[in-house]
């Protein structure tokens, strides 16, 4: 018996079908979701993905703007662009690419966007509001994690969520979203003793590490569910996760590929959030 593929690609285009529907239900009420993507400098991966970004939104009939900026830009030019873009009436979601060039504090930049706007999720009030079960817009990818359990019938409710890796825009938020999905959450880091003991006992296994092929198939309980997020370059070119997926998917109930699992539904829960923001500044339900 071999996992059950969770097909991120499938998944991501069903919310996309269901963004669309809903912003063409707003078009006649004179609302129109509107993103801005500022990108600094000339990261070739970066400038990849502010094109995906762009892209998504002319498919969904979203409203877009995509600020380029020369690498020399100053924190003060970068800063008083997303004051403007706060104030603008037509943009609801604001995203900076990260990373950003040396000489600009990402942590000024982040603080500086307003939170209504905060479509990555990132700034430290939505991170907190999160936190305390508030309303918040949710960091993308771990959101994406959710729903990637939530539709293919795994809610982490009542299950024993195993995540590695803790980091601000990952590990944290998704254990996080997990156990306010009443999950029970381990998470873990480098310095964990004996982590493929500790990875034995998840019914959900979220990878978030960084380190290809990490997870192996003696590491998982069988039937259990794994979600890799990991987006490794191996030497060859090809991409690959941070779960052995050909040792694991023998052993897994469910496991999400790299490519096609995780990825996709990153841009699409950033669609989501800037609906939701939307509709928040309409007062629309
Ligand atoms: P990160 O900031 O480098 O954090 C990695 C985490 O893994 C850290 O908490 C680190 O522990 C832990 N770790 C490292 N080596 C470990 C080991 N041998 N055993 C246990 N824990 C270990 O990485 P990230 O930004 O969270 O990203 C993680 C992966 O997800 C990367 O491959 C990244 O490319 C991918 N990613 C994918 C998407 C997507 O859309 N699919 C989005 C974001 C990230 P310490 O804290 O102790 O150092």
């Amino acid at each position: 018996m071999s996992a059950q593929i969770i097909d991120g690609k499938r998944i991501a285009a069903e919310i996309r079908e269901e963004i669309k529907r809903e912003t063409e239900s707003f078009a006649a009420k004179g609302v129109r979701p509107g993103l801005a993507v500022v990108l600094v400098g000339e990261d070739p991966a970066s400038q990849v993905y502010v094109r995906n970004k762009a892209k998504a939104c002319e498919e969904l009939g979203f409203y877009s703007e995509v600020h380029r900026l020369s690498a020399e830009t100053t924190q003060e030019e970068l800063l008083s662009l997303i004051a403007r873009l706060n104030a603008q009436a037509d943009i609801n979601g604001i995203l900076v690419q990260l990373p950003l060039p040396k000489h600009i504090e990402e942590k000024a930049v982040i603080d500086a966007i307003a939170v209504e706007k905060d479509v990555d999720g990132f700034h430290p009030v939505s991170v907190g509001n999160l936190l305390i079960g508030d309303d918040a817009l949710q960091p993308c990818t771990p959101s994406g994690v959710i729903e990637l359990l939530k539709r293919t019938g795994n809610a982490p409710a009542g299950k024993h969520a195993v995540v590695i890796g803790r980091s601000n825009i990952v590990g944290k938020p998704v254990s996080i979203l997990l156990l306010r999905e009443h999950a029970t959450v381990t998470i873990c880091h480098s310095r964990t003793p004996d982590l493929p003991a500790v990875v034995r006992g998840a019914d959900i296994v979220v990878a978030a590490v960084g380190v290809p092929k990490l997870v192996k198939g003696d590491w998982v309980k069988p039937g259990a569910v794994v979600i890799d997020v990991g987006v490794n370059r191996l030497p060859d070119g090809k991409l690959c996760g941070d779960v052995d997926y050909e040792d694991v998917a023998p052993v897994a109930g469910w496991i999400t590929p790299v490519p096609g699992g995780v990825g996709p539904m990153t841009i699409t829960m950033l669609m989501l959030n800037t609906l939701n923001s939307a509709k928040a500044a309409h007062g629309i339900a």
